[in-house]
C-alpha cells in the first residue's frame, strides 16, 4: 500500500492545558528533527494531531523514526483519495483485501471536518461498510472491538482513509522539561537512565569520563557510539568529554585505598556541576542503582552527593538488573554495552572500596589533594562534539577490532 500522509495523535501532552501550545510546537519541531533526512516530507503539526506529509516517500522508513520520538501516543499511515464515493470504495476495498482475513470482524469509522461534503458520516459509515460486507460476504460487521476499524476522515483537502494504528513511544517531547546533563559511562546502566530521562521531555547532554593513557580510544568511541544510539531519540546530543586522569592519579598517591571511589565520584560530580552551571543544565542525571554494586549504597550517595545541592536524579535506582537489560536490548544499546572496553572507572577501582564510606573521613581525605587546580585543569581539557542518530565511531576493521578486544 502507497501511503500518502502519516497522522500523529499526541499522548500526555493533550492534557497538559497551558502548555499544550509549546509542547506542540516542541513535538512538531522534534519530528522535523527526526525525518530531516527525507527531503519532500513535510510536516504540519496541528492542535489535535501532526499530519506527516510524504510526497513520495517510503512510508516504512518514516514510521521507523517516528517511533523513536518522544510525545507521540500513536500514529496512522493514511491514503488521500479524490473526494467521491467511487475514490473512496476503491481504496477502502484494497486496503481491506491486504488486511481483512477470514473470520475477521470491522467496522467503518468517519469523521467529517468539511461539512459542505454531501455525504455525512452515518451515510458513509453504512454505504461503504455495505459494499466491503457485499465483497468479503464471509466477514461481519461488529460496532464493539472489531479486528480492523477502518477510519475514513472527510476533510477539505480531500479523503483519508486508515485502518492501522501504530504505538508510538509515548513520553514527552524532549526539551519540553529542560536540559539535564546525563553522566555516561560505557556501561549498561547509564544509556538506560539517560534513555528514560529523554522520555520525559530532558534535552540530555552526555558528559563522559575518560584517562587516556589508561582508557582507550575504543573505550571512548564506545561511549560516542552510545550516545549516537540514544541521539536517535532526539535527533542528535552534545557529547561532552572530561579527561579524568590526572585527578584519578592524583587521588591514588594521596588518599586512603578505601576512599578512592567516593573522592573519584566527588570530583566527577563537581565537574558535571560546573558544565550544568556553564551550559543551563537544571538537573544531573546517572545510572546508580541501589545495591547492585558494592560502592552503590545510601551512604555512598550521601557521601558523594555531599559536594552539591543541584537535583541528582537516578532513573534506574529502583530497577533490577534484569529490567535494565531488558530496556537496553530495546534501545539497542544493549550489544554496545558489553563490549569489554574497561573505562575509567574499572581501571582505578582499588579492590575493595567502602561500601558505608564515612563522610568526614571522606572530606578529611579530600583536603589531601588541590580539588580547585584539579578541577580547572580538568575543565580547560574539556571537547565537545555534536554527536548524530546512530553514529558510529567503533573501529569496525574486524582484525583490529579482535586485537582490541
Ligand atoms: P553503568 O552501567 O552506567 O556504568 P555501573 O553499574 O557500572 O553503571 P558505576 O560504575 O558505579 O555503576 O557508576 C555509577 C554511575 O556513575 C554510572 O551509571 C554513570 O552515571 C556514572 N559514571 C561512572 N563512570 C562514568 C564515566 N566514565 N563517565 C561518566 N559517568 C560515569
Ligand atoms: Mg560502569
Amino acid at each position: 500500500m502507497e501511503y500518502t500522509e502519516i497522522m500523529v495523535r499526541y499522548g500526555e501532552l493533550s492534557t497538559k492545558g497551558k502548555n499544550r501550545k509549546d509542547f506542540i510546537a516542541r513535538l512538531g519541531g522534534n519530528i522535523r528533527k527526526s525525518l530531516r533526512s527525507f527531503e519532500n516530507v513535510e510536516v504540519h503539526p496541528n492542535r489535535d494531531r501532526t499530519h506527516v506529509v510524504l510526497n513520495g516517500t517510503d512510508s516504512s522508513k518514516v514510521i521507523n523514526r517516528l517511533k523513536k520520538v518522544f510525545g507521540i501516543q500513536n500514529f496512522s499511515p493514511m491514503l488521500k483519495v479524490e473526494k467521491t464515493m467511487e475514490a473512496v470504495q476503491k481504496a477502502a476495498l484494497e486496503m481491506m483485501q491486504e488486511q481483512l482475513k477470514p473470520g475477521m470482524t470491522f467496522k467503518i469509522n468517519t469523521r467529517r471536518s468539511d461539512k459542505d461534503f454531501s455525504i455525512n458520516t452515518d451515510t458513509m459509515n453504512r454505504e461503504l461498510g455495505g459494499f466491503i460486507l457485499d465483497h468479503f460476504p464471509e466477514n461481519d460487521v461488529k460496532m464493539k472491538n472489531p479486528d480492523i476499524t477502518l477510519r475514513v476522515e472527510i476533510r477539505s483537502n480531500g479523503i483519508f482513509l486508515t485502518s492501522a494504528v501504530i504505538n508510538g513511544a509515548g513520553g514527552l517531547p524532549v526539551g519540553t522539561a529542560g536540559k539535564g546533563m546525563m553522566m555516561l559511562s560505557g556501561g549498561i546502566d547509564s544509556p538506560v537512565a539517560g534513555y528514560l530521562g529523554m522520555k520525559r521531555g530532558v534535552e540530555m547532554e552526555m558528559v563522559h569520563f575518560f584517562s587516556p593513557p589508561y582508557t582507550s580510544e575504543q573505550a571512548l568511541a564506545k561511549a560516542k557510539e552510545l550516545s549516537g544510539k540514544l541521539a536517535a531519540y532526539a535527533g542528535s546530543v552534545q557529547f561532552i568529554q572530561v579527561p579524568f586522569a590526572e585527578i584519578q592519579e592524583t587521588i591514588k598517591e594521596n588518599c586512603p585505598e578505601g576512599y578512592l571511589m567516593t573522592i573519584q565520584r566527588r570530583m566527577m560530580l563537581r565537574l558535571v556541576v560546573e558544565l550544568a552551571k556553564k551550559r543551563g543544565g537544571l538537573a544531573i542525571f546517572n545510572g546508580e542503582s541501589l545495591g547492585q554494586v558494592a560502592s552503590q549504597t545510601m551512604e555512598s550517595m550521601l557521601a558523594i552527593n555531599d559536594v552539591t545541592n543541584m537535583p541528582i536524579i537516578r532513573p534506574v535506582v529502583s530497577m533490577d538488573k534484569n529490567e535494565i537489560i531488558d530496556i537496553a536490548k530495546d534501545i539497542d544499546t544493549y550489544d554496545l554495552s558489553i563490549m569489554p572496553f574497561e573505562d575509567c572507572c574499572t581501571i582505578f577501582a582499588p579492590p575493595s572500596p567502602k561500601t558505608r564510606p564515612d563522610l568526614e573521613k571522606t572530606r578529611y581525605y579530600e583536603q589531601r589533594i588541590d580539588v580547585e587546580g584539579l578541577l580547572n585543569r580538568a575543565l580547560a581539557g574539556v571537547e565537545i562534539t555534536n554527536i548524530h542518530a546512530e553514529e558510529q565511531f567503533m573501529n569496525q576493521d574486524e582484525e583490529v577490532f579482535a586485537e582490541l578486544l
